[in-house]
């Protein structure tokens, strides 16, 4: 007997560094949807960023040590092995070559969803994945006419769907609203204010061992 594709989640973000808004959400939506692999992706060269604060090697090294513990998350480092700038669409495409007949779940959150028409061949994504919305602090669907439609024509509010196609749905998903980001993090440290408890202590003695973020 054939084993069926196990549906695969992909957060991909900068994680700059990665907090307990990221951390929560993904744990959230991993019991929510009933997924046995879920991935979290830190960008190599982002695309539509000036560029990151922290090198990827220790964006990626900040999100493994926040995940040692079995907390049913991994850590996908494609993007980062990958040189040049890399985007999500091309990263859905290996994904896609990798596992045809998995259910691709792409995480994203909703501030993210409201620019998803300047990512990249953004309508391809639905081609290759589903799109599930994680609804985050304050935040509101702002769409443009365009994106309005393709989501609209997408949406479905049952998990159960996502896993009858392989990619092309659109889900939102409430997860426990912590009002988190990584700028705010970044800006305390530089202002010599203590991050304590908006994300995990290890990576703090990281940061601090690294220096990162303080004053160039
Ligand atoms: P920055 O402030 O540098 O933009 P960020 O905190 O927004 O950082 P990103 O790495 O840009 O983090 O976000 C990666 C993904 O995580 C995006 O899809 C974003 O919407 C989502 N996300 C960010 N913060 C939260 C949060 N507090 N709760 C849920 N999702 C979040
Ligand atoms: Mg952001």
């Amino acid at each position: 007997m054939k084993a069926e594709p196990v549906a695969i989640g992909i957060f991909g973000g900068t994680f700059d560094p990665v907090h307990y808004g990221h951390l929560r959400a993904a744990v959230e939506a991993r019991e929510k949807l009933g997924l046995e692999d879920m991935r979290l992706l830190p960008a190599g060269t982002p695309p539509h960023r000036t560029g990151t604060f922290a090198s990827a090697e220790n964006r990626l090294a900040m999100l493994k040590l926040a995940l040692s513990e079995n907390c049913g998350l991994q850590v996908d480092d494609r993007e980062v092995r990958r040189a040049g700038s890399s985007y999500m669409v091309d990263t859905l495409a290996e994904f896609r070559r990798e596992y045809p007949g998995s259910p691709l779940l792409l995480m994203i959150g909703q501030d993210a969803a409201n620019a998803l028409d300047r990512w990249h061949d953004w309508q391809a994504l639905f081609g290759l994945a589903h799109l599930v919305i994680m609804r985050r602090p304050e935040s509101v669907s702002i769409y443009s006419s365009e994106l309005e439609e393709q989501i609209q024509s997408r949406l479905t509010g049952q998990v159960a769907d996502l896993k009858t196609a392989t990619a092309g749905l659109v889900l939102p998903l409430e997860v426990t609203q912590l009002a988190i980001s990584s700028t705010d993090i970044r800006n305390r440290i530089n202002q010599h204010k203590s991050p304590q408890f908006l994300l995990p202590d290890s990576i703090i003695s990281f940061i601090r061992e690294q220096r990162l973020y303080a004053d160039e």
